[in-house]
C-alpha cells in the first residue's frame, strides 16, 4: 500500500539511478500490469530516454524524450497495493511476479515491474493524455498550500479520515498517513471536515505536511511489500504512532490506542488524544412545531 513517501522515495531513486538513460528494450511477460495495448506500450517506450520525473499524489510521470525529437511520451507509473520498480542488474535472479522489463542502455541494467497483487499499472501516456490523468488529482498532499488545504475541508461532509483518502481532493495520503495526521492533529477520524473549528484545521494541515515530509526523510514504510529502487525497505515503520498499534498505550497519554472500521478500511486513534466529535449537527433539524 505505497502512500505519498514510499512513491516520492521510488522518484528520488528513478532520478538518481535512470535519469538520462534510454530505454533500449521493453519485455512485458504479464500484459495485466499494462494500462491499454501492451505492443503500443513498447513500441512507444523503446529507444527513448529518461529526461524528467515528476509525481502527484501516488502518480509517478517520466518524461520520455525521442533522439529525433518528435514528441515525448510518459510513462505513467502506479504501485498499486504491492507495486515494485527497481533497477536491477541484468544477471540478476528474477523474482517472482516481475512482470515488465526496461533494458537500460546497453543491457547490464534494467527498470523491474514486480507486482504481486497486480493492482498497480504501467501506461505510455501523451503530453495531453497525461495532463487529464494529473488533472484529476488534487494538489498534491506535500504541495497543496493552506488556502486549497482548508477550502477543500469546506462544507464537507462525512468522515474527514475517507476525506483525507480522496485523491481528488487532496492527493497522495493512504490510511498509514490519514491515521498518523489525524493522531498528530489530535482529531477523531470520523469528525466532519466541515465542523472542525479553525485552530483544529491548521493543526490538521500542519500535520499532514509534517507527516508525509518526516516519513520522505526515512524513506517511506515497508509493512511487506514495499521497496525503494534499489529494493531497500523504508524506515518509517518505527515512527507510527497509531497506524496498526490497537492495544498499544498511546505515547502521548497512554490510553489504549482503538480501532474502528470506516467507509471499509480500518483506523486507529487514540480514544482520549482525539475525542469523538459532538453530535449538534444532528440533533439541530427541525425543531417540533410547538403551535
Ligand atoms: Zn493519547
Amino acid at each position: 500500500m505505497p502512500e505519498l513517501p514510499e512513491v516520492e522515495t521510488v522518484a528520488q531513486g528513478l532520478r538518481r539511478r535512470a535519469l538520462g538513460r534510454r530505454i533500449a528494450t521493453v519485455e512485458v511477460r504479464h500484459a495485466a500490469v499494462i494500462a491499454g495495448s501492451a505492443e503500443e506500450f513498447v513500441s512507444t517506450l523503446e529507444g527513448r530516454r529518461l529526461a524528467s520525473v515528476s509525481r502527484k499524489g501516488k502518480a509517478i510521470a517520466v518524461e520520455l524524450t525521442a533522439a529525433d525529437g518528435s514528441a515525448p511520451r510518459f510513462l505513467l507509473v502506479r504501485l498499486g497495493m504491492t507495486g515494485q520498480l527497481t533497477v536491477t542488474p541484468h544477471e540478476a535472479p528474477v523474482e517472482p511476479h516481475t512482470h515488465v522489463f526496461m533494458a537500460l542502455d546497453d543491457g547490464r541494467e534494467e527498470l523491474r515491474f514486480r507486482d504481486a497483487r497486480r493492482f498497480g499499472r504501467l501506461r505510455s501516456l501523451t503530453a495531453a493524455e497525461l495532463e487529464k490523468v494529473m488533472g484529476s488529482l488534487g494538489p498534491d498532499a506535500q504541495r497543496v498550500t493552506e488556502a486549497q488545504f482548508l477550502e477543500a475541508m469546506g462544507g464537507r461532509k462525512g468522515a474527514i479520515k475517507s476525506w483525507l483518502m480522496n485523491q481528488n481532493l487532496v492527493a497522495g495520503l493512504g490510511n498509514i498517513y490519514a491515521d498518523e495526521a489525524l493522531f498528530e492533529a489530535g482529531i477523531h477520524p470520523q469528525s466532519q471536515p466541515g465542523r472542525v473549528s479553525s485552530e483544529k484545521a491548521h493543526q490538521l494541515y500542519k500535520a499532514v505536511r509534517k507527516v508525509l515530509d518526516r516519513a520522505v526523510r526515512l524513506g517511506g514504510t515497508t509493512f511487506s511489500d514495499y521497496l525503494d529502487i534499489e529494493g531497500r525497505p523504508g524506515a518509517f515503520l518505527s515512527k507510527l504512532r497509531v497506524y496498526q498499534h490497537t492495544g498499544e498505550p498511546c505515547r502521548r497519554c497512554g490510553q489504549a490506542i482503538r480501532r474502528i472500521v470506516i467507509a471499509g478500511r480500518s483506523s486507529h486513534f487514540c480514544p482520549r488524544c482525539q475525542p469523538r466529535p459532538h453530535v449538534t449537527a444532528k440533533m439541530r433539524g427541525p425543531r417540533p412545531s410547538t403551535a
